[in-house]
């Protein structure tokens, strides 16, 4: 077999040695990492090797070694960073404990005194620090409708450093113009900062739309099967790259060898589940839509949605997640109460399907005026969708809404 060399963040090498453009899918299993030996085993074995070590022995006390204590570096989270950096196209990948480790070391490289402006409808952990640690720490943040291109604009400051963004949106799945937003932040010289956790780089590049930094939780599509905390940070250009990596390793919030390779793992099928996932999502929204017991259905990929086009053009496929608002309160609790299929839970993006009841989960710490205002109601329930049959989803959810 062909083996990539391994060289340290070689962005897009593997693409470039067998000389023509690799499509996602192959990306996906051909990351770079194909055998131990690129990761300096020397066995062939296709498994990376997970090296469960927290400390190095150093041959050579006059040199400096690569590898010397875990928190600095380690060869399979490596592989998951270099891994990372190839399917995002950006310069080098950070990967940390959790998303949120992995969101709030990416906004340590701000300092006391920036301002920030973020998405109103951001994920409700990252709303969350920001209105509190962050908060503490001394950043001021504005939150705006970041499908309003002008509401960004007029929010910037002479003091802003930072834009953070989140499309599709959790959990009502709003469509905000990266390209545009992207620009706006150039022209002001602001780092943009995109978590792309919902889209996975197989379905959206926020890089090659303009943003500097682009964030995954890892625990949801590139995990993909409930089994790993884990999130990452990849930035477009060296010098912001060292700058997180310089957070990652003085903060420490950095993921486990495991973990890595479990996400590792889950990388090499990504391609596959989000165009089943999707489909499914595809179809399910349009019999959702069709539902007595269903007042509204929220899904990119339906040609009503208000983001439709927008996303069409952004990113190539509508996603795995969707939501519905039941006509009541009661029937939304019913639901969660009959289907047999879906977990009821936290969390998305696995090989089950997954539905949320975001009043009671992500949206839980958010206060209820602001939940209001963003239409997240008791009878909004999100589905993320997994590699079930499709069909038995319908026969489950159809008994489930009745
Ligand atoms: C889950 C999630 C996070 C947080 O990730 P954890 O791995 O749970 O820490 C951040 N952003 C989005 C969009 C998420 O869905």
């Amino acid at each position: 077999m062909k083996q990539f060399p391994n060289v340290r963040f070689g962005n897009c090498l593997s693409i470039f040695l067998i000389g023509y453009t690799m499509k996602e899918s192959t990306l996906c299993v051909h990351s770079g990492f194909d055998t131990d030996r690129n990761i300096g085993g020397d066995t062939g074995g296709l498994g990376i090797p997970v090296y469960q070590t927290s400390t190095y022995d150093q041959e050579d006390l006059s040199k400096n070694q690569k590898y010397d204590y875990s928190r600095s570096g380690n060869p399979t989270r490596e592989a998951l960073e270099q891994t990372i950096a190839l399917l995002e196209g950006g310069k080098r990948g950070c990967a940390f404990g959790s998303g949120i480790a992995a969101i709030a070391s990416t906004l340590g490289i701000f300092s006391t005194g920036d301002h920030l402006v973020a998405a109103e409808d951001i994920y409700g952990g990252s709303f969350r620090i920001l209105n509190t640690f962050f908060k503490r720490w001394g950043l001021e943040v504005t939150f705006v409708d970041a499908t309003d291109l002008q509401a960004v604009a007029g929010a910037i400051r002479p003091n802003t450093r930072g834009l953070f963004l989140e499309t599709p949106s959790n959990p009502l799945l709003k469509i905000t113009d990266l390209r545009g937003c992207c620009a706006l932040a150039r022209e002001a010289g602001i780092i943009s900062i995109v978590d792309n956790t919902f889209m996975s780089p197989c379905l959206q590049k926020p890089l090659s739309l303009g943003a500097d930094i682009s964030l995954h939780s890892a625990t949801k599509f590139l995990g993909g099967h409930s089994d790993a905390v884990l999130g990452l940070a990849v930035a477009a250009e060296e010098e912001l790259g060292r700058r997180i990596y310089h957070v990652q390793n003085s903060f420490g919030a950095i993921a486990g060898p495991w973990d890595s390779w479990l996400v590792l793992r889950g990388i090499k099928t990504l391609k596959v589940r989000m165009d089943y996932e999707c489909a499914s999502a595809g179809r399910l929204a349009l019999w959702l839509k069709d539902h007595p017991k269903v007042e509204a259905v929220y899904y990119p990929g339906l040609p009503d949605h208000p983001g439709h086009d927008l996303n069409a053009r952004q990113a190539g496929g509508a996603g795995a997640v969707l939501s519905f608002k039941t006509r009541s309160r009661e029937e939304a609790l019913n639901f969660f109460a009959k289907t047999k299929l879906a977990a009821s839970a936290v969390s998305l993006g696995s090989v089950e399907t997954i539905a949320s009841y975001p009043v009671r989960m992500s949206h839980a710490s958010m206060p209820p005026a602001q939940r209001e205002k963003l239409g997240v109601t008791d009878t909004l329930i999100r589905l993320s969708l997994g590699l079930e049959d499709p069909q038995d989803l319908i026969e489950d959810f159809d008994q489930a809404l009745g």
